[in-house]
């Protein structure tokens, strides 16, 4: 895609756990061969390195403490994603229910949002394609609320549930349901990632596929940034 503006092109997309906001802002950025920043993915990385070193969760100072020197990695093209903690891939692990279930209590911390908005802003300025789509909880609002394309990825509760449980298979649909309204009760007092900010464009997903999900997004984002 061309852009009149020298930066590269932000797209910020937030929205609840199950909603598909991984796997569609990855495709868009495929599609729009931009780079794709899950941001999600650091805060997992960081709980499962306290769950690692043995420091609880809960302890807000011990956590704050591990931000220092925090050797994580993660890569930004859509077809070499990986996620790294030191010389440890991570990428799988931290999808693990003993890292969903912490994952929360880490992301509460002023400390850790501090150090991730920066660390996300660094990696949104080193992109080296001509555009990068970032996904998470609140970056429609507090990482990038100057993106040119900003979307609230939504879906209802019945069929995030349905899409979570299809994906995580051996769990019952029951306790997928559970830990997922949990973790959104836990996350939303921090961020509120369940209602559209002014200017944020609202996609809901529920009656559609996902290539259409897709479509919604990559067509906002040419419209925005043509
Ligand atoms: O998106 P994902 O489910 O991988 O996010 C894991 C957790 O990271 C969320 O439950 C939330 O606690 C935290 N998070 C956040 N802000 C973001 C992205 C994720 O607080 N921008």
């Amino acid at each position: 895609m061309r852009r009149n503006t020298p930066h590269p092109a932000v797209v910020a997309i937030d929205g609840p756990a199950g909603s598909g906001k991984s796997s569609v802002s990855k495709a868009s950025a495929r599609r729009l061969h931009f780079d794709f920043l899950d941001t999600g993915a650091a805060y997992r990385a960081l709980a499962w390195f306290a769950l690692e070193s043995g420091v609880d969760p809960e302890d807000s100072a011990m956590v704050t403490a591990l931000l220092e020197g925090f050797p994580y990695a993660i890569g930004t093209q859509p077809d070499d994603y990986f996620v790294a903690v030191g010389g440890t891939d991570v990428t799988d692990a931290i999808r693990e229910p003993r890292v969903t279930a912490a994952v929360s209590a880490i992301a509460r911390v002023p400390e850790v949002r501090h150090h991730m908005v920066a660390l996300f802003r660094s990696i949104i300025r080193g992109t080296a394609r001509a555009g990068i789509v970032v996904e998470g909880r609140d970056i429609t609002t507090v990482v990038a609320p100057d993106a040119d394309a900003r979307i609230l990825l939504t879906a209802s509760e019945e069929a995030r549930m349905a899409r979570r449980s299809a994906e995580l298979s051996g769990q019952s649909a029951a306790s997928v349901g559970d830990a997922l309204a949990s973790r959104d009760r836990q996350d939303s007092r921090v961020v509120d990632f369940l209602n559209a900010a002014d200017g944020v464009t609202t996609i809901d997903s529920t009656y559609l596929d996902f290539d259409q999900t897709v479509q919604a997004v990559v067509d906002l984002v040419q419209l925005r940034t043509a």
